[in-house]
């Protein structure tokens, strides 16, 4: 295994040598494409911090599915933005709110894409945080057990409006038996539950805000998102998350957190997803626009980084473009 016996170089010669030797390989049909649908819109509504995305209407949310499944991308996953909030969020369990109304459009137009109903109380509740609120100023808090009700019958409902999966993102502990026991209580013993398992308070967040209209109204999201510095701690959360039921595990944000994405699939040999965020996207646009990264090359480096770090699926906003680019 020395040189000169050994010359790593030989199979780098050519381009068909690379293509025939190379290791990892993306795959259009592990990209999901998020989608957001906005109530009310009559047209889409370009998001201006995540250019070539868009708050989408009940009928452009269905020409943007059966483009990305044209191109052979393999899901969605869903968010809703309400005509009305409230501060218990209780609009994310309407079976007549946006998102059971996209299910039912995107089920009966492209049923061969996996419909991903994102479950979380953020984009519902007047205050923006991702759980019931219970206290004032600075007594104010996220109660935990108060809000997995809420949640279950949002994953309920989205379930019967036809999601392939229900994939909660709110981080309160004990959410996944929630939802689990509340599908099966349902007849809904076949959803698959995919958890943002290991999902980190991430600055990377800031553009989705915009297109989710979801920013906290105060504090932040560190009582219940994990410390971008912990690890271990991420493969207690993917362990607790399995033993309540999860199907398949995320990590997100994907790029900062390549090592998780390893550790988690190397301990569980279990699905795992991760998600490239928002923020990842629009740092990459933000560059290419100014012609200091080819926007191309950049984003399928980055998204083979993930799926090398051991992703099955990647949640991406380049995955209708990426998926023509494979
Ligand atoms: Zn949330």
């Amino acid at each position: 295994m020395k040189y000169p016996a050994t010359r790593l170089r030989r199979l780098r010669r050519t381009p068909a040598l690379r293509r025939l030797f190379r290791e990892t390989r993306l795959a259009p049909e592990m990209l999901v494409q998020p989608l957001f649908v906005k109530e009310g819109l009559d047209r889409p509504v370009e998001i201006a911090s995540m250019p070539g995305q868009r708050q989408h209407s009940l009928r452009s949310v269905v020409e943007a599915a059966a483009k990305a499944r044209e191109a052979g991308v393999g899901g969605a996953i869903l968010f809703g933005v309400p005509a009305r909030k409230d501060p218990r969020g209780d609009g994310a369990a309407d079976p007549a709110g946006v998102v059971p109304a996209a299910l039912r459009a995107l089920k009966a137009a492209v049923p061969d894409l996996v419909l991903i109903a994102d479950v979380c109380l953020c984009e519902y509740t007047t205050h923006g945080h991702c759980g019931i609120v219970v206290g004032e100023g600075p007594h104010a808090e996220i109660a935990n057990d108060e809000t997995l009700p809420q949640l279950a019958r949002a994953a309920v409902a989205y379930a019967e409006a036809g999601a392939d999966l229900v994939a909660p993102s709110d981080m309160m502990d004990g959410r996944v038996g929630a939802i689990r026991a509340a599908l099966d209580a349902a007849g809904r013993k076949e959803t698959p539950i995919l958890s943002y398992a290991a999902k980190y308070a991430s600055a990377f967040y800031g553009p989705f805000r915009d297109a989710a209209e979801s920013p906290p109204s105060f504090g932040d999201r560190k009582s219940h998102q994990m410390d971008p510095a912990n690890a271990d701690e991420a493969l207690r959360e993917v362990a607790q998350d399995l033993e309540e039921g999860a199907d398949a595990v995320m990590v997100k944000p994907a790029g900062p957190n390549l090592d998780v994405i390893r550790r988690v699939k190397d301990r569980f040999q279990v699905p795992v997803a991760a998600y490239q965020v928002s923020g990842e996207y629009a740092a990459v646009k933000a560059a290419a626009a100014r012609g200091w990264l080819d926007e191309r090359t950049a984003a399928l480096e980055l998204l083979t980084a993930i799926a090398r770090a051991g992703a099955d699926v990647v949640l991406t906003y380049w995955a209708t473009e990426a998926a023509g680019w494979l």
